[in-house]
């Protein structure tokens, strides 16, 4: 046969998507769920509580072994007591909580055509997990990565120390496509996540280019940073903001008077020559 008419061995995990009908400024164009594996699947992020999508996640899915969620927020989590209740399956987390199974760092699912791998991504959220799947080297990053754009970080939960830690740790695992909680498949999965280790160390330098200036706050820096933000996300800049300042102080190279987000932060004079 012609190299084109030979048959395709499978190579990779078997991968369905079904976007949730809750498009918005943070969710894009929906959430994503995944449903990975087949007889028995795995379905990741049920998505927000609505009818219409759980009931054709459930669909797709057919036999399936758990409901595994990637993190707290309800746009990934609000359908999984429904969608459990359909499905006859439990529900697996890093968090604990009533009527859940806890999943911790490397546990290991079998499903029909591959395995998943639970790896604690903290740094979105404190209880984030990606999904390494195999064969094929999938990732499924919630929304440690999206299809498009950068993910906000809101401490307290969200921490930008441990947000890189984790680019840093899923670039060590190399994996060749990443499956986001938003948005579309990405391809290019190592230089998608090399480009989001540089965007967040050249919003740092940027944030210390302007604490040059003087001192100020999250808000004043945002709104210098991001001057033409779409509409409803000028909160999420300011918190986004803010875990930068927060690791900064953590770093010890900024100095604060007041207390949380409205904070004025400034350059340490001991720090200000040596952070450069
Ligand atoms: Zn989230």
């Amino acid at each position: 046969l012609p190299r084109s008419e030979a048959p395709r061995p499978a190579t990779t995990i078997p991968v369905k998507r079904q976007v949730a009908g809750n498009p918005g400024p943070y969710t894009l164009e929906g959430t994503n769920t995944w449903i990975v594996g087949r007889n028995p699947s795995v379905v990741i992020d049920p998505g927000p509580d609505d009818a219409k999508h759980l009931a054709a996640v459930a669909s797709a899915a057919g036999p399936t072994l758990a409901i595994l969620i990637t993190h707290h927020h309800s746009d990934h989590e609000e359908g999984a007591a429904a969608l459990a209740a359909m499905l006859g399956a439990p529900i697996r987390a890093w968090r604990r909580a009533p009527g859940r199974l806890r999943l911790r760092d490397g546990d290991e699912l079998a499903v029909g055509g591959g395995t998943l791998r639970a790896v604690h991504t903290p740094g979105h959220t404190r209880d984030h997990l990606c999904f390494l799947g195999e064969p094929g080297r999938l990732l499924f990053t919630g929304d440690t990565v999206l299809g498009r754009g950068s993910t906000v970080i809101e401490p307290p939960d969200g921490d930008l120390s441990a947000y890189l830690a984790s680019l840093e740790r899923i670039l060590a695992l190399e994996p060749r496509v990443l499956h986001p909680g938003h948005g579309p498949t990405v391809h290019d999965a190592g230089a998608r996540l090399r480009a989001y280790l540089d965007h967040r160390r050249e919003r740092e330098r940027q944030v210390l280019g302007l604490l040059d200036d003087g001192p100020a706050s999250a808000a004043a820096l945002a709104l210098r940073i991001y001057p033409r933000l779409p509409a409803g996300l000028g909160e999420g800049a300011t918190r986004t903001t803010y875990a930068h300042l927060l690791k900064l102080e953590h770093d010890g190279v900024l100095d604060r008077t007041g207390r949380g987000i409205r904070g004025v932060f400034s350059r340490s004079p001991a720090n200000k020559e040596a952070a450069r």
